[in-house]
């Protein structure tokens, strides 16, 4: 149940870390823009120029969508429990493609893209972010858990291959819930994933 988020980063190399920052340092949960990048950078964070994120296939990506109207994802995320069952999860993300200047999607979005909740779960979201946001999807699998007495399995089930698709909201999400039980679920042609244990 703790927290933190940053968006609208330009320079910081890797804003996980900043986000990670704002939950342990700040009493706040989210930070954007210049202030976020200050509050990391008196953090220590590394900084970059923009061009350390340039990739030509994102761009020839990019560039093609323009055009086509073809939606691409670009998002990795990461869910984890000890053995105390403590759970964490966390998300980080460029983009959806073409999306418009000042656009924020799910990913820092508590609850929409990442939630991690001890005695439910833990979960972490890629797709189509205004869907995502709008279904509050993290946190929509999460409640059926501790509302509705799904299994965490179940309410991922419902809320990404009924809920979302049925709204036309591509995207899967990863999850593990309080016994270490891996869930996946998405609704998209493919999601590259994996999991590992102790073994
Ligand atoms: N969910 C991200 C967003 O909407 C995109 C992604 O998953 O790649 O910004």
């Amino acid at each position: 149940m703790q927290a933190g988020a940053v968006a609208g980063l330009t320079n910081i190399k890797n804003p996980i870390d900043a986000a990670i920052a704002v939950m342990e340092h700040s009493p706040h949960v989210f930070l954007i823009g210049k202030g976020a990048e200050e509050f990391a950078v008196t953090h220590g964070m590394d900084t970059v120029p923009q061009s350390y994120f340039f990739n030509e296939y994102r761009y020839q990506e990019h560039l093609e969508g323009l055009s086509e109207d073809k939606t691409k994802f670009g998002t990795v995320g990461a869910v984890a429990i000890d053995r105390n069952g403590n759970i964490a999860a966390g998300t980080s993300t460029g983009r959806m493609n073409n999306k418009r200047f000042g656009r924020v999607g799910d990913v820092p979005v508590i609850g929409a893209g990442t939630y991690a909740e001890n005695g439910i779960g833990g979960l972490s979201a890629t797709g189509h972010g205004e869907y995502f946001i709008r279904n509050v999807a993290t946190y929509d699998i999460a409640a059926q858990v501790k509302y509705g007495n799904e299994t965490l399995d179940e309410a991922g089930y419902n809320t990404l291959m009924k809920k979302l698709k049925s709204q036309g909201g591509d995207g899967g999400v990863i999850g593990l819930d309080s016994q270490g039980g891996v869930v996946i679920y998405f609704n998209t042609v493919a999601m590259p994933r994996g999991y590992i244990n102790s073994k």
